[in-house]
This record gives C-alpha cells, sequence and structure tokens, in this order.
C-alpha cells in the first residue's frame, strides 16, 4: 500500500472517531440549527457552511487529491447537486439534512466547531483540548503523512477520552 492510500487510511479512522465523538456530543441540531430555524420562520438555515470550505482550504497536495476522488466517487461532484432551495454556496449542503457527506470531508469541515461549541465542551464537560485550529491541522498532517507516528496515537487517544468524558456525565453507554 502506497503511502498515500495509508494516510488515507488513518484520516478516515480520525474521521470516523470524529463523528463518534459529535455524535455522542449532539450539539450543533438541538442547540445552534434547530433554534436558528425557529427564528427562521421553520426555513432551512445554512449555520457555519458559508462558503466551498474545502475548496478555499484544501492543499494542492496529492493526499487531498485522493480524499476529493473517493469522496465524489461516493457522494458526486459538487456541481452534481442541485437544491431548489439552497441556503449555502456549498453544493454539498442538503438545506433539509445539512451535509450529505457522511464520510471524508475535508479537514476544515471535519474539525470546525464554533465558539459556542467549544465553550459548551468547556463549561458542561471540563473539556478545554477542543482547538478547532489545531484539530484542522493535524487532520491535514494525517493526511499529508507529516503527523509522527506517536503524534497520531495521541490524537487519537483524546478524541476518544473526550467521547467517554461526554457519554460519562450525559448517562451514555460507554
Ligand atoms: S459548529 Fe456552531 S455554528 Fe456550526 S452548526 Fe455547530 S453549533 Fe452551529
Ligand atoms: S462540505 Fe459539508 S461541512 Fe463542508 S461546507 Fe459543505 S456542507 Fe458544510
Amino acid at each position: 500500500m502506497g503511502d498515500v492510500e495509508h494516510n488515507l487510511d488513518r484520516y478516515l479512522a480520525a474521521e470516523q472517531r470524529l463523528n463518534t465523538f459529535f455524535a455522542a456530543l449532539d450539539y450543533c441540531f438541538p442547540r445552534c440549527i434547530a433554534v436558528e430555524k425557529r427564528k427562521n420562520g421553520g426555513q432551512p438555515v445554512a449555520a457555519c457552511c458559508q462558503n466551498k470550505y474545502y475548496a478555499i482550504c484544501d492543499l494542492p497536495h496529492p493526499a487531498f487529491e485522493r480524499l476529493r476522488q473517493e469522496r465524489e466517487k461516493r457522494f458526486g461532484r459538487p456541481e452534481d447537486h442541485f437544491w431548489a432551495d439552497p441556503v449555502s454556496p456549498c453544493s454539498y449542503h442538503n438545506p433539509h439534512n445539512g451535509c450529505l457527506l457522511a464520510t471524508h470531508k475535508s479537514p476544515i469541515c471535519l474539525a470546525f466547531l464554533c465558539r459556542e461549541g467549544i465553550d459548551h465542551l468547556r463549561n458542561r464537560y471540563g473539556i478545554h483540548m477542543y482547538d478547532y485550529l489545531g484539530f484542522y491541522y493535524a487532520l491535514e498532517w494525517i493526511l499529508t503523512g507529516d503527523l509522527p507516528e506517536r503524534d497520531y496515537g495521541e490524537f487519537m487517544a483524546g478524541i476518544a477520552a473526550m467521547t467517554a468524558r461526554v457519554k460519562q456525565m450525559d448517562g451514555a453507554p460507554l
């Protein structure tokens, strides 16, 4: 297996772990999107998906190209999606269900958590390690192969620890 494939596998494993963390946290929909939608008279909102962030932030690097190929194989190209009532400039944003990329998101999209979300992690769970830019760069380096193995292990363990803390405090099964 080439380095690019190996790095992509590690990136997708990190994505899966982050998806589990965000699912346990369950912050964005009830605390933000549902609230904003109510304020908007029940009409869809874009929340933080206010641009084609993958197009702006992805690096000109073979690893990002591989991620994009695999994403488009599963979810189509951005131009394949047309919404009659778009609320975001990003074509992957379904106005009624949010981002349609269940996997293979770009690092910027995967890592982002707004100030309010980070404050919630700190105030409710005592979790201070979620630094969105730090996570963003770590994900970039996992993809490009620039994050050393030991740091990758720490990164993965950190996500698992945050997830366990959230589940424990919310009384969810670990
Ligand atoms: S990251 Fe923040 S702005 Fe974006 S959906 Fe979640 S709560 Fe809303
Ligand atoms: S790819 Fe998904 S998370 Fe990223 S900007 Fe588009 S809708 Fe939002």
